[in-house]
């Protein structure tokens, strides 16, 4: 069966998802945050205290892993092992391990599956940093979306709870994840060859999305 698949790639901070959900609502749609599935490995590896930078331990703790989405009104919810762990996968903690971690190639591989099994019936937006590249190269649509990183910082701030307000913190964490994902040899953050790259540092959401759709339309 033929599915529509649209990809957005791009660093922390730049949009993604605010726009990619937006999208996907014009469209008619789901949409799907796969930066969620590698906070859920983090998540876990922290709950399990699992020493992942050891290859065995590693390979052990993936193959008992459980992670999947289920539909719930009309977005997806993160379960591992049967558990909503939507709630808890936002800290600063887990984007720091879930970047680190998602540089093994085991980690990555053991999530290819779970995103390519719902493209298989659901047209999506799929969001993340190898999604044009990797997981779905013949997506029907593909666009690369970057923004400043004092802007993307700035964005990421503005939507912290009170307590937790950091500029120049938030600014260096998203600067060494900017790095450890493009550097990184398996699936590094790029733009696909044949993606269209998007600046969003003086565009609102809705601009971005006018401009993705003009370009989903017209071919
Ligand atoms: O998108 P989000 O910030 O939630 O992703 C958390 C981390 O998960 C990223 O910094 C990146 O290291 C990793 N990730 C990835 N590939 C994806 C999505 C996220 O490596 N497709």
């Amino acid at each position: 069966m033929y599915t529509r698949i649209i990809t957005i790639d791009g660093p922390a901070g730049a949009g993604k998802t605010t726009v990619s959900k937006l999208l996907a609502q014009k469209l008619g749609c789901i949409y799907v945050d796969t930066g969620a599935l590698y906070r859920g490995v983090a998540f876990e590896i922290l709950q399990q205290k699992i020493n992942w930078e050891d290859d065995p331990v590693l390979e052990g703790f993936l193959k008992t892993l459980d992670l999947n989405f289920i539909m719930e009104a009309n977005h997806l919810v993160l379960m591992s092992s049967g558990r909503d762990i939507s709630g808890y996968i936002r800290t600063p903690e887990i984007s720091m391990l879930a970047s680190s971690s998602s540089a093994k190639p085991q980690v990555r591989s053991a999530l290819l599956d779970i995103q390519r099994h719902i493209a298989r019936t659901k047209d999506a937006v799929f969001e993340g940093r190898d999604m044009g590249t990797v997981v779905f190269p013949n997506a029907s649509h593909k666009f690369f979306l970057y923004a400043d990183l004092a802007i993307r910082a700035k964005r990421r701030f503005d939507e912290m709870p009170e307590k937790a307000k950091d500029l120049s913190r938030v600014q260096k964490e998203m600067e060494i994840r900017d790095n450890n994902d493009s550097k990184r040899i398996t699936a590094p953050l790029k733009p696909a060859k044949d993606a269209v790259e998007i600046d969003s540092t003086f565009l609102t959401a809705e601009e971005v999305v006018e401009k993705m759709l003009g370009y989903i339309e017209k071919a």
